[in-house]
Parts: structure tokens; sequence; C-alpha cells
């Protein structure tokens, strides 16, 4: 039995209405998907992983200042949110090249970019996250010119953080997607937050001395050994749930 009202169901999460008016319940799931939703499976665990994985990164972020919709984590799977009227753009840091650039241009796998490169794409599944360029986002209004550098600068920072935090437990930050929405406060003021999720189905991590692929990879490029790799990304944390990332199910929110 569910009493929760459902407000959204995307390829990794569901959003459910939350306790109070301007908040979510984030409930991760174990399904993924790849290019596109042309590639579907599961990775049993995953959103265990990824609910306490994004919950590290958020708080983490929070710290040094990063505003974001994270409020807290609920239970193995769940976790509250502020709703947000997301940009519908996807934000790509690169740090080393992979995936659709290296087809895109041609440049090799694994090569390190001389600086980190800002990438944007319209959120839209039915024309396949096309990228654009910032001409775009303004002219057809998806952002402000000032959300647009709010975002930009938010995003190089995230990533100048998260570079050392991921290298302190071994690994590389081999690049990352993020998106952002705006929050009304009730003296009406708008600001912009880091939402959705920060977890391996959004990033690329390569283990530093192995160049191991401990992210969503493993499940595109059929690797295996997808629930190993979250797990090791999670432990490294130090976010390892102490009964395992099992919890198939999933529990009730807390309402
Ligand atoms: N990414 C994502 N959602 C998308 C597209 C990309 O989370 O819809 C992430 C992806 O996991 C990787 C980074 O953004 O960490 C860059 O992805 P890329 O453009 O190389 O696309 P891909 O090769 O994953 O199709």
């Amino acid at each position: 039995m569910n009493r929760r009202r459902q407000v959204y169901e995307g390829k990794a999460k569901v959003l459910f209405e939350g306790p109070e008016p301007g908040t979510l319940v984030q409930y991760f799931k174990d399904d993924a998907t790849a290019f596109n939703n042309q590639k579907k499976g599961t990775i049993t665990g995953k959103g265990v992983l990824n609910n306490h994985i994004s919950e590290y990164i958020m708080l983490r972020l929070e710290e040094i200042g990063i505003p974001t919709h994270f409020v807290r984590r609920l239970n193995m799977r769940e976790q509250l949110i502020r709703e947000v009227e997301i940009i519908p753009v996807e934000v790509i840091i690169r740090n080393t090249a992979a995936g659709s650039i290296c087809k895109r241009l041609g440049i090799v796998e694994g090569t390190v970019l001389p600086r980190a490169l800002i990438e944007f794409s319209y959120k839209d599944d039915d024309l396949g996250d096309p990228l654009v360029g910032e001409e775009h986002i303004t002219t057809f209004g998806w952002a402000t010119h000032q959300e647009l550098e709010d975002i930009t600068s938010m995003s190089f920072r995230i990533n100048d953080y998260l570079c050392g935090l991921f290298m302190g437990i071994g690994i590389k930050l081999i690049d990352f997607k993020v998106e952002f929405g705006r929050v009304y406060e009730d003296d009406h003021q708008m600001h912009l937050v880091l939402a959705d999720e920060f977890s391996p189905d959004n990033c690329r991590l390569w283990d530093v001395e192995t160049n191991e692929k401990l992210d969503k990879d493993r499940f595109r490029r059929e690797l295996g050994g997808e629930a190993e790799a979250y797990q090791e990304v999670a432990r490294r944390l130090g976010v390892l749930p102490e009964s395992g990332p099992g919890d198939p199910k999933g529990s009730e929110a807390v309402q």
C-alpha cells in the first residue's frame, strides 16, 4: 500500500509529495538505463548506494557553500529534498576525455584535458538531450545570463572540490553531469540550488592505480561487476550501509 502521491517517475528515481509543502521525497530505484533508454536493466542495491553516496556528496558541497536541494536522508532508499523548478539544462564537466566527447571529436579516451571543460545539453529525452551552447540557453529562455553565470561558477567549484575529495580516496573524477533548480523563498526571492543527485550513475570514476571504471560505464559497456563498483565507491567514501546494499524492496517514506 502506498499512501503517498507520486509526482514524477524518472529512469532511476521516483519523486513523491513530501510531508510539508515545498518538499518532495526522492526514491532511488535499482533500474539502470543507458543510450537514451535503449539499454535497460537493474543493478541490485544501486538505489540504496546512490541514496547514501548522493547524501554524502550533497552534504560536503553544502559545507563549502554550494546550496543544494538535499534536506535529509529518510531511510535506505529515500531522501527528503526541496521542491525546485528544474532548469532544463544538463551541465557536464569533463577533466579527462571519455564517452560522447571521444566519439564526437575523435579524442582518445583517457586524454587528460588541459583545463576542465564545461558543456551543456538541453534536457529532452525525445530529442536525445542535444548538446547546446550558451546562446541557445539564453535565446530560448531556459536560463538567464545571470543564472548561467552562476551555474557555471558553481559547477567549476563543485568540480575542483570533488576532484580533491575523490583523489583522497584513490579515485579520478573523469567527468560528471549536474542539474540545477530554482527555489522561491517566502519573500519570493529566487535562488539556484544543485538538484537531482550525484552518484556513479551521473559521473565517471576511475581507480587512480588501475584506471578500473567504478561507475555506470560498467553497465553501459557490459563490463560486469557494476554492483561491486558502486559498493566500492560507497565503501571508500565511508558510506557503505552496515547491512550492505541489499534491501531490494526499499522501505516506505516517513510521513
Ligand atoms: N551523463 C548523465 N546523464 C546523461 C548524459 C550524461 O548523467 O543524460 C553523465 C555521464 O554519466 C558522464 C557524463 O555525464 O559521467 C558525460 O557523459 P557523456 O556526454 O560522455 O555521455 P555518455 O557517453 O554517457 O552517453
